[in-house]
């Protein structure tokens, strides 16, 4: 007789038992919404049609092309240096709370499925990159928090993808306060500006770099980021983030 055993397991994102082989539950897998799974914008990421702000400014047969696809109208005016931006689920729900966790309480011990969203959805070609390298955070609040959510993340997709991590070269040199309490995006970007640098100029020489961060919103803090390593002689820098929020 086959012995059928059942081993049950703590959903992930809402930790009540169940059994089955993924990490979350079939209520919180169904309840992620997959940014693969939208139409969006060719560059930054934006999910047509989602954002109110960020539809596409136009016609009945749909926004206009470039060679990389479709593009919103903030990347039609030209307003990001980054080359792309790709970001795994949406920032709602149950996973919202989970980053919230591992972000500010502590919650380390979501690291492993949340790098696994990252690992299982990754983007981009596998050689596209040199570096992955994560936003940074001032030495001020890694005190207090003791980690870097970003850093972690982009640790565990690097010795996963065999790309090298390089977690010291980029820096956080001035603290900012949290883009959360900005609710438009000029006041977002000029809270960052000249915040990162660079601390070893030949680092990023001639380096096709992925910035790796938990949450894109409106993209300030990515576009600062990669302005500075673009500065720095990189060759090229693309955005992954584990979610999108919805910029209100
Ligand atoms: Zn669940
Ligand atoms: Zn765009």
């Amino acid at each position: 007789m086959m012995l059928d055993l059942i081993f049950p397991e703590i959903c992930s994102v809402c930790e009540t038992p169940f059994a089955g082989v993924h990490p979350v539950c079939g209520n919180c897998h169904s309840e992620m919404k997959f940014l693969r799974e939208f139409s969006s914008c060719g560059k930054c990421g934006a999910p047509f049609g989602f954002f109110s702000d960020e539809n596409n400014e136009g016609a009945d047969d749909g926004p206009p092309m470039s060679e990389s696809g479709h593009l919103c109208g903030r990347c039609l005016r030209g307003s990001f240096s980054f080359e792309t931006a790709r970001s795994v689920v949406l920032y709602e729900g149950g996973i919202r709370d989970m980053i919230h966790e591992f972000k500010y309480e502590g919650g380390l011990g979501h690291e492993g499925f949340l790098s696994s969203l990252l690992i299982e959805n990754f983007p981009f070609p596998r050689d596209g990159f040199d570096l992955i390298v994560p936003v940074p955070m001032h030495i001020s609040k890694l005190r207090i928090r003791e980690y870097n959510q970003s850093a972690v993340l982009a640790f565990r997709l690097a010795r996963h993808s065999g790309i090298k991590c390089d977690l010291f070269t980029f820096k956080k040199i001035r603290d900012t306060r949290p883009q959360i309490e900005f609710r438009n995006e000029e006041e977002r970007r000029r809270n960052v500006k000249g915040a990162f640098s660079v601390t070893s100029r030949g680092a990023f020489k001639g380096r096709s770099v992925l910035l790796v961060d938990d949450v894109f919103t409106t993209g300030s803090t990515s576009d600062e980021c990669a302005r500075e390593i673009l500065g720095a002689g990189a060759s090229r820098v693309s955005v992954f983030t584990l979610s999108r929020a919805k910029a209100v």
